[in-house]
């Protein structure tokens, strides 16, 4: 199978915060990759807007080093780096200041895409857009981009919409949630809406639970003060997680269109109940022999901010009622995982007899390690001896079904960006969704800074804390092992 490189328009692509650790990391190396499969167009120039005097020479040397360290080696030679870096250009710009915003303004062509990244700090994002319009860079066909996080709450969240919105049409800006980028979060809703199989069966009569896990094998040293203001809610919950349960979880839009499937998303969040607390667990790792806890970490001896958390949730809707979703995420776990499980009924009454082995279906749907999916069905054990079941997986890892190519599919910051040049908002949040999403989230989070109790405390290299193992245990289900 030949995986398809569908050209883009040409664009000048203005990356605040170019020299930053996630343009390094992310969204150099990722354009590098668009151009490697020839998705460029030759007269793309991508513009780092950066604080610090640096000429292009300079920022080439510097995107060079990061793309030698963060490009695989079998994806890149010194050649191509060269063709890539011929595409780039540097302005020193301040955000919050008069400085460099001619210079940059100089560096951009009429009648060509203008998009602009905002790869800072959510407290630049006004001072940027309010600088793009006064100084004349941006037009009504340009597009800006936002990073997460998008607000720490409802109130900031509103903050930052009201200020992109004075400058820019919500059709312009594009809020990135890097998960909805992944290959196989399309993939769910590819299975769901391109199969008549699945559907049918999607609903409270046919699906027992559904499980969400984002397990991370890291702590938080290096980030841990940042992290501390955060937490496991914030980071993770609020927004990645939210984006796969309103995928898994969502009614099908009329058409694959951002407004059509934003809307829909929209009303799995609105139809979230409130949490109850006893459907709520807090974690935080701790110390072990060889690894430090949490409170080393985070540089904070006294923190209860949680670095796990598990949840059951509930939707109330005609779809979902009595189906129960439990999400799980944290630092430190057993493995690095991240997957989605649709766990259906037993089948309601075996001929086989109850001990033929008989289990019901289960899909999986990971997106971390080795993307993918596989359906659990029942299948006869080979052999002679009567009717014994076994439950057998329709694999459907990706680099064993599409072969080589599966390697060449676009990781999700690229084909994000991709997407921001093509003007396909699909994958990325509308403002009212990410509102909807705090405004689910802050009471949880209130009630925890209210109680102010220490999260339970649980062991690096383990699936999380024996209450997030009780959560499911109470209802007579359980945890897909966390592993890789
Ligand atoms: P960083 O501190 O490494 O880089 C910040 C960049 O912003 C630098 O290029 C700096 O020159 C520029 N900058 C800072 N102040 C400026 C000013 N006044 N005017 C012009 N430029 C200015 O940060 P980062 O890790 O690259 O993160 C950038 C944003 O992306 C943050 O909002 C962060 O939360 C978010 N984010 C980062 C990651 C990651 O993995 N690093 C992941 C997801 C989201």
């Amino acid at each position: 199978m030949v995986s398809r490189v569908i050209p883009v328009e040409t664009f000048d692509l203005v990356i605040f915060g170019g020299t930053g650790d996630l343009a390094r990391r992310k969204i150099l190396p990722g354009l590098f990759r668009r151009f490697r499969v020839g998705q460029m167009p030759e007269e793309a120039r991508i513009i780092a807007a950066a604080r610090g005097d640096m000429d292009r020479a300079a920022f080439q040397a510097m995107v060079r080093d990061a793309l030698i360290e963060f490009v695989e080696p079998e994806a890149r030679s010194s050649e191509m780096i060269e063709g890539f870096l011929n595409h780039l250009d540097y302005a020193s710009v301040d955000a919050m200041g008069e400085s460099g915003w001619d210079t940059l303004r100089g560096k951009l062509r009429d009648g060509k895409i203008r998009a602009f990244y905002f790869s800072v700090a959510p407290s630049l994002f006004g001072a940027i857009a309010e600088r793009l319009k006064t100084y004349g860079l941006a037009n009504e066909d340009s597009r800006i981009v936002v990073e997460k996080p998008f607000g720490r709450d409802l109130e900031s969240a509103k903050i930052l919409n009201k200020g992109l919105a004075e400058y820019f049409d919500e059709s312009q800006i594009y809020r990135i949630d890097h998960y909805l980028g992944k290959e196989t979060v399309q993939n769910l809703m590819a299975v769901r809406f391109g199969n008549i199989l699945f559907e049918p069966l999607w609903n409270a009569q046919y699906i027992d639970h559904v499980q969400i896990t984002v397990a991370e094998t890291v702590g938080v040293g290096g980030r841990g003060s940042y992290y501390d203001k955060s937490g496991a809610m914030r980071d993770m919950v609020q927004n990645h997680i939210m984006q796969l349960l309103c995928l898994t979880a969502m009614e099908p839009p009329a058409r694959f269109e951002p407004d059509a499937v934003r809307d829909e998303k929209l009303k799995v969040i609105r139809a979230l109940d409130p949490v109850t607390v006893q459907d709520v667990v807090r974690g935080q790792y701790q110390e072990t022999s060889d690894l430090a806890g949490y409170l080393e970490d985070s540089e904070n001896p006294d923190s209860n901010t949680e670095s796990f958390v598990a949840m059951k949730l509930e939707i109330a809707n005609w779809r979902w009622q009595g189906t129960p979703f439990y999400i799980r995420t944290g630092k430190r776990l057993r493995a690095r995982m991240s997957e989605i499980v649709i766990r259906f009924r037993e089948i309601p009454h075996s001929i086989f007899g109850a001990d033929s082995g008989s289990k019901a279906n289960e899909l999986s749907i990971r997106l971390q390690p080795n993307e993918g999916m596989d359906l659990r069905v029942t299948i006869k054990e080979p052999g002679p001896g009567g009717m014994r079941l076994v439950d057998v997986p329709l694999d459907m890892t990706f680099a064993k079904v599409l072969g080589p190519d599966a390697d060449d599919v676009p990781d999700a910051y690229e084909r994000l960006i991709m997407d921001v040049i093509r003007g396909n908002q699909t994958l990325f949040m509308r403002g009212d969704e990410v509102e909807a999403a705090w405004a689910w989230t802050d009471p949880i989070i209130s009630a925890w800074e209210e109680a102010d109790k220490r999260p339970a405390p649980y062991d690096s290299g383990s699936s999380g804390p024996e209450e997030a193992l009780a959560l499911m245990h109470r209802d007579n289900r359980r945890w897909k092992e966390i592993r890789s």
